[in-house]
């Protein structure tokens, strides 16, 4: 391991990778824990459908969060925002789908600060209803994009507006969805994480389910493995939502 200059246990660091895990696969984030320690790494995990955790899964969530991750809320069943909302008005968004959520979380244990939308679908609309309930919001950029060098520009947010940039742009670094690969070029990922080694400030990743093979989403821990290399090698640390000032 490499000395992690911004890597302060306390909040504020200066540079940061965050990298985030939408849904409920809560065993294979599990087993990927030891990885995680491996490199020092705290991620955060945005969870749906709080209500259908099993108590083994209440378990492993509370281990992970005791490790130091960051535990956000991702929606009670996934709904799209701006559908949603278009279908069914604000107020109906935040009491069905969104409150609830949070609810869940907190009664489990886990009061979630960040909210990270299902399928990256939001608008200004949806962040400024969101933002009277959470600090900040993830949204995403067309996974697409991912080989494309100037993805840094977008995906690098500059130190000096961490504090005040409250809707976090991730890109996806998920290897495939059954049996369907994404493709291995992620050019765009790279040259965003060295933007922000160099500068300092954050990029945001996401992924899903972390397995060599799964129906759904998800990053094999190859992969997972190399991202959390290239940005030790870079003394680019890895911190949770929470850990942002
Ligand atoms: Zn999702």
């Amino acid at each position: 391991m490499t000395d992690r200059p911004g890597a302060s246990p306390d909040k504020g660091a200066d540079r940061a990778l965050l990298l985030t895990f939408d849904d409920r696969h809560v065993r294979e984030w599990a087993a990927a824990a030891p990885l995680f320690t491996s490199y020092g790494a705290r991620v955060t995990f945005f969870v749906c459908e709080p209500d259908r955790l099993d108590r083994d899964e209440v378990r492993l969530l509370r281990r992970l969060a005791d490790d130091g991750h960051t535990i956000g809320c991702h929606g009670l069943r996934h709904e799209r925002a701006t559908d949603f909302v278009a279908a069914h008005g604000a107020g109906a968004y935040l009491d069905r789908e969104v409150v609830p959520a949070l609810d869940g979380l907190r009664r489990h244990g886990f009061p979630s600060r960040s909210f990270a939308y299902p399928c990256s679908a939001r608008d200004e609309g949806t962040d400024r209803l969101l933002l009277t309930l959470f600090e900040r919001l993830r949204g995403g950029v067309p996974a697409d994009r991912r080989a494309d060098p100037a993805l840094a520009a977008e995906l690098h947010v500059p130190a000096c507006d961490i504090s005040s940039r409250r809707v976090l742009l991730g890109c996806s670094v998920d290897s495939g969805r059954g049996t369907v690969a994404y493709g291995d070029d992620l050019t765009g990922v790279e040259a965003a994480l060295r933007r922000t080694a160099e500068h300092g400030g954050a990029t945001t990743l996401y992924a899903h389910c972390v397995a060599d093979a799964h129906e759904a989403n998800h990053v094999t821990p190859a992969r997972l493995e190399k991202l959390l290399a290239v940005a030790d090698g870079m003394s680019l640390p890895c911190v949770g939502f929470d850990e942002l000032s």
